[in-house]
């Protein structure tokens, strides 16, 4: 049944996009509904601080003032200027993705964060023809080396010609779609540049970071310190340099993901409302997946990491990698790899790493141990389920 939905998910692009814009609006309800439920008052609008001494938030016009106010305004995807790159405006961002109606023959996307990977493997496996530009040799480059060498790898062999050392000079529109000139530049050889144009490209997407929504806040005004990027200062807490004024979630520029957004709040809430004086997040050991084809699952430290901070003398690295059973009747075959970055005599594992077929899924298990102190005598000692792939993390030797 759930493949027959798919196939008509995909019989046209339009359906599938309106199918995922009436989920999402689906769960808007459900959170609006409990907010009401929870009998909380929402206000709909743009707000700012106002320049009143006691901290007192303006929406539409009126003035809204607490006990306690919580910034949680997210970030917004970094673009270029035309003045920096000509043209850039006319690509789009990953808020631009969501909006596609239809599927672009020809994508080129500029970035090699956890975003563009998605959205170059999205794109490509739907059958856009697909570059992706990026400013050094890989992918996703402060993840485990050995992660980013083999995801730069996958998205080769998924068909995504990808652009190295490069960088989008200039775009200009034709009547045939965009035209994107590319220099390329040889890090060996100094002042060798290569200038390259892809044509007819339908989608241009710039996935090249994300910035705090906190320029139009008026923070300043209130004492609330921002780094030199804007984003929100806050100490482990989540207290602003403003007594009363808190802030969790992208906009304080740590650990970018909804859980984190969700847990800092929930701790916070307990702190202030429940008399819970040390609630507060933990924010090592913080599983990560990356939906890429495979997906990537990550946890803990990267092998460099824990070098830096334990001495390359104290870490040991298991590793392996292999073709997982499925792809014993597929043509394609993607190779499954794994690493456990173990530290000390007694071999705690301090940082696990994988890439492969159903590695998304695998991953939450796994942090519990690792959040839990797990060693590798610990996994070792967990009997194998036979046969799948996460067998192999408590088979290494
Ligand atoms: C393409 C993409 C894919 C992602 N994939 C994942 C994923 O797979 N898993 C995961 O965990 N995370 C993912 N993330 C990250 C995740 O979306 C964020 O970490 C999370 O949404 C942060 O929550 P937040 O509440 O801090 O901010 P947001 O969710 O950005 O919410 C901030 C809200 O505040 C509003 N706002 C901003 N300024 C004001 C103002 N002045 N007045 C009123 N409202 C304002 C904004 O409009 C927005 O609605 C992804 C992000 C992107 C962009």
């Amino acid at each position: 049944m759930a493949f027959i939905d798919l196939f008509k998910a995909f019989d046209s692009e339009l359906t599938l996009k309106a199918k995922r814009d009436a989920y999402v609006s689906h769960l808007n309800r459900i959170y609006r509904n409990n907010l009401d439920k929870a009998k909380i008052q929402t206000i709909q609008g743009y707000a700012r601080f106002t320049d009143d001494p006691e901290p007192t938030v303006e929406v539409n016009g009126r003035k809204v003032t607490a006990a306690h106010i919580l910034i949680a305004t997210g970030g917004q995807p970094s673009v270029l200027s035309d003045d920096e790159v000509p043209g850039a405006s006319l690509g789009i961002t990953s808020d631009g993705f969501f909006e596609l109606e239809t599927l672009p023959k020809r994508s080129v996307i500029v970035g090699a964060g956890y975003i563009a990977v998605e959205m170059a493997g999205i794109l490509a496996t739907l059958g856009s023809k697909t570059s992706l530009v990026v400013r050094q040799t890989g992918v996703l480059r402060n993840f485990d080396a050995f992660i980013s060498a083999n995801c730069t790898k996958e998205l080769q062999n998924n068909g995504i010609d990808l652009w190295k050392n490069s960088q989008v000079k200039s775009v200009s529109k034709t009547d045939k779609g965009l035209e994107v000139t590319i220099v390329t530049k040889d890090p060996e050889k100094k002042n060798d540049e290569k200038i390259s144009t892809i044509e007819e490209v339908e989608c241009l997407l710039w996935a090249i970071g994300r910035q705090p929504n906190t320029s139009g806040l008026n923070i300043g005004s209130m004492g609330v310190d921002t780094d030199e990027r804007g984003h929100i200062i806050v100490d482990e807490f989540q207290n602003t340099s403003r007594p009363g004024i808190y802030a969790v979630g992208d906009v304080c520029g740590k650990a970018l993901l909804t859980p984190v957004a969700i847990a800092a709040g929930r701790k916070l809430a307990h702190r202030l409302f429940e008399g819970k004086k040390d609630s507060k997040l933990d924010y090592s050991s913080i599983p990560t997946v990356v939906f890429s084809h495979p997906p990537i699952g990550t946890v803990g430290l990267t092998e460099e990491e824990a070098i830096n901070s334990n001495g390359k003398e104290n870490v040991k690295i298991y590793k392996t990698s292999f073709t997982p059973m499925y792809h014993a009747i597929t043509s394609r075959k993607s190779q499954c790899i794994m690493k456990l970055v173990c530290v000390g005599k007694e071999e705690k594992v301090v940082g696990l790493h994988m890439q492969g077929l159903g590695c998304d899924e695998m991953l939450q298990g796994f942090a519990v141990a690792i959040k839990m102190g797990a060693t590798k005598a610990d996994f070792d000692n967990t009997v194998a389920i036979h046969p799948t792939s996460s067998e192999e993390f408590v088979t290494m030797r």
